[in-house]
């Protein structure tokens, strides 16, 4: 077994990734190590486990095996607590140019234990061009042992001149037999929750996962696609529009509740919340204060990030609830996401025409257009569900 066997359908990646850390162990060594490549950018659609490649990348260049992925070294990186492995994940809706400086003046270090430095950059596609120039200059010329995995959903979401100093990972699409064949196998899922959950997800691995583990997100997502056949008068759009951005919202809160409570706390034990002391403990406190609010700031950035991603999720589902409509009415001999609600599914292949399904499809991709130029997410939504009406 290695680390890379846990990428689902990539085996392409997986052989290339395994070579090169082949090679960057001979550097280790004192050799060549031709094919070591210190820029390395990982790209693929939503789901397809970006990051899990490059974890598993970052094992293999820290195993003394290659990646073995039962030792130590392929442990901590996995988990992600590795002392050279400097994990950026942007909270906000963008990066910027202060934390990109802060992070290369990092990245510059030896690695502790001698081998490589690894800087493991998540979402690389939000870093802000000023950002982005920053992150540039420390590509162009890195240090001998420092190694830089960058991620994005494609290669065209980064400066050109980053992409050309990196060497491409191209991640597809897993099959929803691979999918499910993992879940099956390493998450201990029966077999036809298995193949429910990675056919729903389309390929999407950590939305299988979810959908195949947690109740919560199956109620979810069965609530989002009973909103088709609910939408019967204006009335009710609106009602399914509140309901919509409202389970958006909470789903969000929940996800960033737990965040921001345990960063709160930890700043104020580092500033020294609670104590009386004169002199420097004040000074300290009085620091903290600026330090809060900026964490706070942060909070609230990554808050409006966290629902507008959820409502874009749950519109996405909707998309694929009406492509399965679209590929019945066409007679295409296609596997349907939604393949458990193939009644609702069917009566409104046969009451509507494809056209007015591909109009629909249309009012949602307008949706999502909207709410990613801020317009007021009950109006965008409102909106749509008028234009889903039958
Ligand atoms: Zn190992």
């Amino acid at each position: 077994m290695t680390v890379f066997d846990d990428l689902v359908g990539q085996d392409h990646a997986a052989a290339v990734l395994s070579r090169a850390a082949a090679a960057a162990g001979e550097v280790v060594a004192g050799g060549r190590g031709a094919g070591m490549t210190h820029a390395w950018l990982f790209t693929g659609p939503p789901g397809s486990g970006r990051e899990e490649a490059a974890r598993a990348f970052a094992a293999a260049l820290m195993c003394p095996d290659g990646g073995c992925g039962h030792c130590d070294q392929c442990h901590q990186m996995l988990i992600g607590s590795h002392p050279d492995l400097e994990t950026v994940r942007p909270e906000g809706l963008s990066y910027s140019v202060r934390q990109t400086r802060e992070l290369i003046l990092r990245a510059a270090g030896a690695p502790t234990q001698g081998r490589w430095r690894v800087i493991l950059f998540e979402d690389a596609d939000r870093a802000t061009e000023a950002a982005a120039n920053a992150l540039l200059k420390a590509i162009e010329e890195p240090p001998p042992r420092t190694v830089w995995l960058l991620c994005s959903p494609s290669p065209d979401d980064l400066m050109i001149t980053i992409k050309s100093r990196c060497r491409l990972v191209t991640l597809t699409t897993p099959a929803t037999e691979a999918v499910a064949h993992v879940l099956a196998t390493r998450g201990n899922v029966p077999p036809d929750i298995a193949t429910f959950a990675a056919r729903a997800a389309q390929g999407h691995i950590s939305r299988a996962r979810a959908l195949a583990l947690d109740e919560d997100v199956r109620r979810r997502r069965e609530a989002v696609l009973a909103i088709p056949r609910s939408l019967t008068g204006v009335g009710e759009c609106v009602s399914a529009a509140e309901r919509l951005v409202k389970t958006a919202e909470d789903e969000a809160a929940a996800a960033t509740a737990a965040l921001n409570e345990n960063e709160t706390s930890e700043l104020r034990k580092l500033y020294g919340e609670g104590s009386t002391g004169k002199g420097l403990n004040r000074g300290l406190v009085r620091g903290g204060a600026g330090a809060l609010k900026e964490l706070e700031d942060r909070q609230k950035s990554r808050a409006t990030r966290l629902k507008r991603d959820s409502l874009d999720a749950a519109l996405l589902e909707l998309v694929s609830f009406y492509r399965d409509v679209l590929a019945m009415q066409f007679g295409a001999e296609v596997e349907l996401a939604n393949d458990d609600l193939r009644f609702d599914l069917d009566q409104l292949a046969r009451s509507s025409t494809p056209e007015e399904t591909l109009r629909r499809i249309d009012a949602i991709m307008q949706c999502r257009e909207r709410l990613a130029a801020n317009v007021n997410p009950q109006i965008a939504v409102e909106a749509m569900m008028l234009a889903l009406r039958p």
